[in-house]
């Protein structure tokens, strides 16, 4: 079964969040089930660098206004098709934003570009391979299945994964014209949004299928407190929609043999852990290493709770706790956190910015992964504190209320337990989680066997694989029988 994959960012060519190690590790996971991945994605300037024998495949010489190139590109088993359009993607900043972190003006034009050329190689404009399914990621993606519907592949199955609903492509309507797309698809049954243009709208409405990355998310997403205006729609959508929850990529993501971490350890021989443990306190300038340690590795954000984080930083201190953190995002909770760290020198550290490898050793170093999310449509990095032993403390939404199992009374006599959730995200729900953390911290035999329960959970993709696969098959029988 051959499958297009479409997504605006791809671990590790590109990443700026939980897209792209889903969109990374998809078709690895999937090949052991007889799919067939291609993944395509844009020639940014730090894709374009890591390339390896790049191969044109197909050339446009007007890609809605740009010309353009798909390169071909196999990087350690894994086949991508590059959208090379230097006006639209060779320049400063990341994938979206600019070197000032402002959006590119021209966000519509570039990611359209991209789905339209997913368009095209769907119809075939491939000499050797054209997909019998396409999967597109996001609203970067979205406008893919609306351009199918208009062509030859219309009949293909589509497959829309919503990572984060709260992210839509919402653009002027004075876009439309320039999308290619006849003026019957700006309306209500399309990609028109109360006047305006959506690009995940239009990939909502157009898609064969819908997705999303936690069970969950997927029933939260049909009300009006978690659709962000789309829960009609969702609605409408129910019976195509599926709640798959992420795996996460285990060879990137394995204490035993991730070379980003101070020392190697596992379940079997746990002891080493303490080396990471020491480094991290290092890196965060903490003194004695016995305090429990509170890691966060997030966006910086509202959605994230990392207000309601910052709060409690006093707090955390007063209960004898320590907190490291590492993330970058909205300028006044930076500026919150400096200021928490600079009253607490010692047992607060921040570190502003994208690190990767720091965030490998947060999870082999820290004690407890915080993730205080208002929402949380799937969430990894508790997925990476349950292998790494970094007991997760999360609130009880989306994939977090699905992938960590609370230290309540029954869990823990039952030694199913991984972490702890809490309800609502408020300062004071907050505060009892972490009191509890705390207090079981202080139990070395029962922190060590939350540790070992939660570094023993499945977090691969094994399972989801095979939903994401049956899915393609059952699309695949169901237009057989049309
Ligand atoms: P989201 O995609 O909403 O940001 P997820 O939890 O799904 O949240 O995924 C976040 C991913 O980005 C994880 O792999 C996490 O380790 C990584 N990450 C987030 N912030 C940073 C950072 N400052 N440095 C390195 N990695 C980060």
């Amino acid at each position: 079964m051959k499958v297009l994959s479409v997504a605006s960012e791809v671990y590790p060519l590109i990443k700026t969040g939980g897209l792209a190690d889903v969109a990374g590790a998809l078709p690895a996971a999937l090949s052991t089930h007889g799919v067939d991945m291609q993944v395509l994605l844009p020639g940014y300037q730090q894709v374009m660098a890591k390339l390896r024998n790049p191969v044109p495949v197909i050339r446009f010489d007007d890609l809605l206004g740009v010309r353009a190139t798909i390169l071909a590109s196999t990087i350690d088993g894994v086949d991508y098709l590059v959208l090379d359009a230097p006006e639209l993607f060779d320049r400063a900043g990341g994938p979206y934003t600019d070197a000032a972190n402002a959006d590119h003006r021209d966000n519509w034009r570039r990611f359209a570009a991209l789905s339209r050329a997913a368009a095209n190689i769907a119809e075939g404009a491939l000499d050797d391979w054209t997909p019998d399914i396409v999967h597109a990621h996001d609203w970067q993606a979205g406008l893919t299945p609306v351009y199918m519907m208009q062509g030859k592949a219309a009949s293909t199955p589509t497959v829309m994964t919503i990572h984060n609903i709260a992210f839509q492509g919402q653009f002027g309507p004075d876009i439309f014209p320039e999308l290619g797309l006849p003026q019957s698809v700006f309306s209500v049954d399309g990609i028109e949004y109360y006047g305006d243009v959506s690009f995940l709208k239009g990939g909502l409405q157009m898609a064969t299928a819908i997705t999303t990355v936690s069970p969950t998310y997927a029933q939260e997403i049909r009300t009006p407190a978690f659709g962000m205006g789309l829960d009609g729609l969702i609605n409408a959508r129910a019976d195509s929609l599926h709640g798959i929850v992420n795996g996460i990529d285990t060879d990137v993501w394995d204490p035993a043999s991730d070379r980003m971490i101070a020392a190697n350890y596992s379940l079997a021989k746990p002891k080493k852990r303490q080396h990471n443990r020491k480094a991290l306190a290092e890196h965060f300038g903490f003194g004695d290493t016995d305090k429990p340690v509170f890691t966060v590795v997030s966006r910086l954000t509202w959605q994230k709770g990392i207000d309601v984080l910052t709060e409690l930083a006093d707090d955390i201190v007063a209960m004898g706790g320590r907190l490291a953190v590492l993330g970058s995002g909205d300028k006044a909770l930076e500026t919150a956190l400096l200021s928490a760290a600079e009253r607490h020198p010692g047992d607060i550290g921040l570190v502003i910015g994208y690190n990767e490898p720091l965030s490998h050793l947060m999870q082999a170093g820290g004690d407890m992964i915080l993730v205080p999310s208002r929402f949380e449509p799937c969430g990894l990095t508790q997925l990476y504190g349950l292998r790494y032993g970094n007991v997760p403390v999360v609130a009880r939404t989306g994939g977090l209320a699905d992938t960590i199992v609370d230290a309540n009374e029954a869990a823990t006599a039952a030694e199913v337990a991984t972490g702890f959730q809490f309800f609502p995200v408020t300062p004071d729900a907050l505060r009892e989680a972490l009191r509890r953390a705390i207090r079981t911290f202080s139990q070395p035999k029962a922190w060590a066997q939350l540790q070992n329960q939660g570094m023993k959970a499945d977090v691969s993709w094994d399972r989801s694989a095979l939903r994401y696969a049956s899915l393609y098959t059952e699309l695949l029988t169901a237009k057989s029988k049309k």
